[in-house]
């Protein structure tokens, strides 16, 4: 038995290592992941730094996330800050040069996109925590065809060698990007306007075109008052609101209270689902859209 013990452990010794991927990829989100690891394919390996449920405007900045970040090649954020409460510090604890605001190893989606809801003064002394324009824009799956196609000329510059790879995986996800879109805009048409809790919605509601009648939040990140929840309610009524869209971290009893005064139904909206690379994020739009038909 200890010989035979001792031979596994040889063999072991003697087989090659692992191969690894190419390129490491480290991203903020668990959509953004979804959408580096159905370009990066196996040319790369993904990790995400939140998890699915939380906030990304405040993800609890941990050590051993910086720990993930040490040995990244490339860094993929949503940018305009809305990371801004949680990554620095640990792109500075990570030590990792190469992944820096500037450097090729750093990607902010939001550079590659037509960005809505850009301030002419910036604001985030009042708490609007979208102090450079609205953030979201990963929820509209346009965006994320051209996200996709800079993120695949971004893989290319890091590693030339699966160039073709990259492009070819971002142009097919695009396409099926493409095909939902085309897909599901006639069924959302003519639908009654929605509230929604935080600004998260602003470039899904364009895309397919559901008016968003107003905000649970005053301002995005700002807590509302007994007067702008009355005012809201109000709102709802006027506009005949029949969906309010909330974020599943902001499920609670604001929620609830606003949906007993006003009559209006609470839709858990998710930016993020399980799921791996295209699947992952096709299946958060597919929820999105058959929600927000009321078709679940
Ligand atoms: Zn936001």
């Amino acid at each position: 038995m200890k010989l035979l013990k001792h031979s596994i452990l040889v063999l072991l010794l003697l087989l090659p290592a692992v191969a690894h991927a190419e390129l490491y990829i480290v991203a903020t989100l668990p959509a953004l992941g979804q959408i580096a690891a159905a370009v990066a394919g196996e040319d790369g390996e993904v990790r995400v730094l939140a998890r699915v449920g939380q906030d990304p405007h405040f993800v609890p900045p941990k050590p051993t996330l910086a720990r993930h970040l040490a040995d990244a090649d490339l860094l993929v954020t949503a940018g305009l800050a809305l990371e801004g409460g949680w990554l620095p510090p640990l792109i500075e604890l990570s030590r990792n040069s190469r992944i820096r605001e500037g450097q090729p190893g750093y990607f902010a989606g939001s550079d590659a996109v037509e960005i809505l809801g850009i301030m002419k003064k910036v604001d985030r002394s009042m708490g609007d925590v979208h102090p450079e324009g609205n953030p979201h824009w990963w929820i509209d799956p346009l965006r994320v065809a051209v996200a996709a196609s800079a993120l695949a000329e971004r893989l290319a510059e890091l590693d030339p060698a699966h160039a073709l790879a990259y492009r070819q995986r971002a142009e097919a996800f695009g396409k099926r990007l493409q095909l939902l879109v085309t897909n599901w805009q006639p069924k959302l048409k003519g639908l009654l306007p929605v509230v929604s809790y935080h600004d998260s919605y602003r470039y899904f509601s364009e895309r397919f075109g559901v008016p968003v009648a107003g905000f649970i939040e005053p301002k995005p990140g700002v807590e509302p008052s007994t007067r702008h929840l009355d005012e809201l309610v109000a709102l709802i009524g006027t506009r005949k609101v029949s969906q309010l869209w909330v974020e599943p971290y902001h499920l609670g009893r604001i929620v609830k209270r606003v949906a007993t005064l006003s009559g209006a139904t609470p839709v858990s909206m998710p930016d993020a689902v399980e799921g791996e690379g295209a699947e992952g994020y096709l299946a958060m739009v597919e929820l999105l859209l058959k929600s927000a038909a009321g078709r679940q």
